[in-house]
């Protein structure tokens, strides 16, 4: 059984599809007569529950397999099923609307508005879905990412791993049945990681799909599936 956000409300039952179907991914990038070759074939099926840790060097390819598993960029070849619904060759706005409804996306930076306190990111998160914004769902959230007393700190006051902690608070806002988190334990102490691999856990219990790009061997050893990038193609170890 797949499951979807409800609004607000935790996963639904869905049809019997695939989170993520990703069919032939190739991105190309062009740079006078340089060509660089991101993606070069590259096939992912996730099902419901399972998580998958893409790793590889430096420049594999990771963020951007990531981005276009996302919407947030275009693969030059190939798809991508969210759901069972087309997510490539969409306008932008049928992507960002698909994306809200059922993606969750924690980038190694930017996850956070400056001006806003980490609770009112994560309310704006909820609002800008049109989704039912409840106080006691905002505070367990925070509760369960161990932020529940620093909810009104602003951005810039929060160390490494408190930041991590709200982007990914901000990221489960809306429990969306994929979760796409590029190196989220990249700059946080074991603790944190400890703390977030918890999280991530409660999410596999409850039948969501995690795709993690990631050099941590820890969260590598724990994900059900492995995919290893090397220039751009899944490597057969
Ligand atoms: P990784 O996340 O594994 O470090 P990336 O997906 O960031 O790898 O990059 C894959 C390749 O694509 C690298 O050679 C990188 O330099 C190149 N690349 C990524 N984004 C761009 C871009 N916007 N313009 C040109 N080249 C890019």
């Amino acid at each position: 059984m797949a499951l979807s956000r409800d609004t607000g409300r935790g996963l639904k039952r869905m049809p019997d599809v695939p989170v993520v179907e990703a069919m032939e991914l190739y991105r190309f990038y062009h740079s006078g007569d340089e060509e660089t070759f991101a993606l070069r074939g590259v096939s992912l099926t996730v099902q419901p529950g399972q998580t998958v840790a893409v790793v590889g060097p430096s420049g594999s390819g990771k963020s951007t397999l990531l981005a276009c598993l996302a919407g947030l960029d275009e693969p030059d070849g190939g798809y991508v099923n969210i759901q069972g619904r087309r997510l490539t060759r969409r306008s932008e706005s049928a992507r960002a609307r698909l994306r809200s409804s059922t993606i969750g996306i924690l980038m190694q930076s930017g996850n956070l508005l400056e001006h806003l306190s980490v609770e009112d990111n994560v309310r704006l998160r909820i609002r800008l879905a049109g989704a039912t914004d409840d106080a006691n769902r905002r505070v367990a959230l925070l509760r369960s990412v161990g932020l529940d007393h620093r909810r009104t700190a602003y951005p810039a006051r929060l160390s490494g791993g408190e930041s991590a902690r709200a982007g990914l608070a901000v990221a489960l806002a809306l429990t969306p049945a994929l979760l796409l988190a590029d190196e989220p334990t990249g700059e946080v102490d074991a603790d944190t990681e400890k703390h977030i691999m918890v999280l991530l856990e409660r999410r596999r219990k409850e039948g969501a799909a995690t795709i993690l790009a990631t050099h941590s061997e820890a969260l590598a050893a724990w994900a059900d599936i492995v995919v290893r990038l090397v220039d751009g193609k899944i490597a057969r170890d």
